[in-house]
């Protein structure tokens, strides 16, 4: 990420505001974030282009094609204007538990339906390669399901055999986290040997120590660490520094989001949601200014259109 920015640090919304006070001074700093190693073409990659005096627009030696640094990034045929834009980077990357769209649509002066696709765009852009490091030293890793809880379902639309650890009527998410340091989670199909083995050695350096509770599918893959577990079912939550507390908190402040803001999280959308709840988490430390800009830079390449997002799974 590129710090070379004339954009001064702030530390709130107010401050961010002023120096975003039209459209292009936010085109001006989208192009320092996606360009701060010379302009490309967004259409072939050609860095050979020509600026037109307008300050905004360029045009391609190669291709002939022009473009804007809106062009190939999220905000590609966007008609909200850049200023609500950057708004909504700032709060969803500073609110602890994210913001609805009915929220953000009251906020910034949309519809909601505006407001929901924004969100998702910034959601799928949140899942940035900054974060992607494999994780080591001490690790935590466990499941958690997102899904309608049954026992607050009508009897005769409850699912037999849901209680705890199912995948009938809820959606599994699977998670590590390295202790003072980043996390990682994913949907996942199923919950067993196969799926978890295969998240955790794709995540977490081999030989690492591995947190886990009793659940006997983390003991297949016991040997490629050094595997410490609590049994819950005994009821051991913290044995020494055994204990999968930090992704409990994690999992804790999740479903409170879904619940008290989101209502509804639907399986489908379920990725998109986890990308922004993992970039607030592994952004925690840094300051407003940092992880705007970290969101703003996620933002190329990363287009995303309406009917991809409503289309059928
Ligand atoms: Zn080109």
């Amino acid at each position: 990420m590129s710090n070379n920015t004339t954009l001064p640090k702030f530390t709130n919304l107010i401050q961010l505001m002023q120096y975003f006070s039209d459209e292009n001074v936010c085109l001006q700093h989208l192009k320092e974030m996606r360009w701060a190693n010379g302009v490309y073409c967004p259409h072939c990659g050609c860095m050979k282009v020509y600026s037109f005096t307008d300050g905004k627009r360029y045009k391609c030696s190669d291709c002939r094609k022009q473009f804007t640094a809106k062009v190939g990034s999220i905000f590609e045929n966007t008609k909200i204007p850049l200023q609500k834009w950057f708004v909504a980077i700032y709060l969803i990357s500073s609110h602890k538990k994210g913001i609805s769209s009915l929220q953000l649509a009251k906020d910034l002066g949309i519809t909601q339906k505006n407001a929901w696709f924004l969100l998702h765009r910034l959601r799928h852009a949140s899942n940035t390669s900054a974060f992607n490091a494999p994780l080591s030293n001490t690790v935590e890793a466990d499941e958690t399901y997102i899904g309608g809880k049954e026992k607050n379902k009508h009897k005769s639309k409850k699912t037999e055999g849901t209680q705890g650890r199912s995948t009938k009527t809820k959606t599994p998410v699977l998670a590590v986290v390295e202790r003072g340091g980043l996390i990682k989670a994913a949907k996942s199909e199923n919950v067993d040997s196969k799926a978890i083995g295969k998240f955790i050695t794709n995540n977490v350096v081999l030989g690492s120590t591995l947190m886990t509770d009793e659940y006997r599918i983390y003991q297949t893959i016991k040997w490629l660490y050094k595997h410490n577990y609590v049994k819950h079912g005994a009821g051991e939550y913290v044995v020494n520094d055994c204990h999968t507390n930090t992704l409990e908190g994690f999992f804790s402040l999740l479903k409170r989001s879904i619940v008290g803001i989101y209502h509804f999280v639907s399986a489908k959308h379920l990725d998109n949601y986890l990308n922004e709840a993992t970039f607030r988490y592994n952004s925690k430390d840094w300051t407003e200014h940092d992880r705007f800009n970290m969101l703003l830079s996620a933002t190329a390449g990363k287009r995303l259109t309406y009917q991809s997002l409503i289309a059928n799974s």
